[in-house]
């Protein structure tokens, strides 16, 4: 594989373009190229810096290879990396804007039960272009124009643990919230994770305060360590205590995902310990019922036994909202996109 060009920042941009002996004009082409989810090819560069370019760099690292669009508006993406990878991505419309749900890793090796990005295991990281070029290339599908986006919101929700691919991730946060770049506010961002407390703690000190989302599923160390073998390694107490610092550090109250799955953690008695765990905590409750996976055993939960749900934490005093299931006749959950597809060619991950 060639190297990827937006991967760089824009001051590592300038120094590539005055090492090719151009002048600081180009550098600013090549950067609104890249914001433009253009292909090198299609940049008005000179010609020779081009063809410079073209001998090192990926002309297009990430392609959408294949668009499904779901009758709630929602648009499923499957990307192909220059190395024949596959990734997936979401693109949710909503009436403030759009969020895109981008992917960190091919694959995952987290193990979460109920998850289909973990299947088969963690092929290998992202870099930070990549992560960036799946926004890159919806943005201009989506005619997106500069200073005009057509994605306003970006998740870091789909395949992939971010914080296990802490260095690319926090470049790619950087470069997609410079000027320069799509100049997008740490505040339409969100990151979620599984809970890996040390990167958590060394997130808080980067000073980007986007939103930050960990997926907690259960109130407790042992039955969290039934659906998220991470439980095993970090607690629940040392995960919140690192949210806490984050909002001592950053001022934004931080999320919890918390899936219902059925006979598992979507009871009363849950509800009422999750509320005693987060009561005068500064977090919020994103609700989830879950989406079943083909391959896995475990159940979403019924509508009505959700809203019970959220009604228990209302009523202790807890701020929370039940998320509606996007897309999700089209393969919405995590990984479900690329594992079915891998099945389907019959072909084990490239
Ligand atoms: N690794 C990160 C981010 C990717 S998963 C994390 O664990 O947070 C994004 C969210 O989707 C997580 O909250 C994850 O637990 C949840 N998720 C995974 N599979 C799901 C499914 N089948 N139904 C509902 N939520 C799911």
């Amino acid at each position: 594989m060639k190297k990827i060009v937006q991967d760089l920042s824009f001051g590592e941009l300038c120094a590539l373009a005055a090492a090719a002996g151009e002048k600081p004009f180009r550098a600013k082409q090549l950067a609104e190229g890249i914001v433009q989810g253009k292909k090198i090819s299609e940049m008005p560069l000179s010609a020779s810096f081009r063809a410079r370019l073209l001998g090192e760099y990926e002309d297009e690292p990430v392609k959408i290879k294949e668009t499904f669009l779901s009758k709630d508006g929602t648009k499923k993406f499957l990307f192909e990396l220059a190395d024949g990878n596959l990734i997936e991505g979401v693109l949710m419309k909503y009436k403030y804007g759009n969020t895109q749900c981008v992917s960190t890793q091919v694959g995952c090796r987290m193990g979460c039960k109920f998850c289909a990005s973990t299947l088969h295991g963690r092929v290998r990281d992202l870099s930070a272009g990549e992560i960036l070029g799946q926004i890159l290339a919806v943005n201009r599908l989506e005619g997106g124009k500069k200073g005009e986006r057509a994605v306003t919101n970006v998740v870091l929700m789909g395949s992939g643990e971010p914080f296990d691919n802490y260095e690319n991730v926090v470049r790619f946060l950087r470069n997609l919230t410079d000027k320069e770049g799509l100049n997008m506010s740490a505040r339409n961002l969100s990151l979620s994770t599984c809970g890996l407390v040390p990167e958590m703690r060394r997130f808080a000190e980067e000073g980007i305060p986007l939103n930050l989302t960990v997926s907690l599923h259960a109130t407790a160390d042992a039955e969290r360590a039934r659906t998220m073998p991470i439980a095993n390694r970090y607690q629940i107490a040392d995960i919140l205590d690192a949210c806490a610092y984050y909002f001592g550090k950053t001022g934004r109250r931080y999320i919890f995902e918390y899936s219902l799955i059925e006979g598992e953690n979507a009871d009363e008695r849950h509800a009422l310990a999750l509320a005693k765990l987060l009561k005068g905590r500064p977090c919020h409750v994103n609700l989830i019922r879950l989406n079943a996976v083909k391959e896995r055993e475990l159940k979403g939960t019924s509508e009505e036994t959700a809203q019970e749900f959220l009604k228990a934490l209302l009523s202790c005093g807890i701020s929370a909202t039940l998320r509606r299931s996007m897309g999700s006749d089209i393969g919405g959950a995590c990984g479900q996109l690329r594992a079915s597809y891998l099945k389907e060619n019959k072909e084990e991950t490239p």
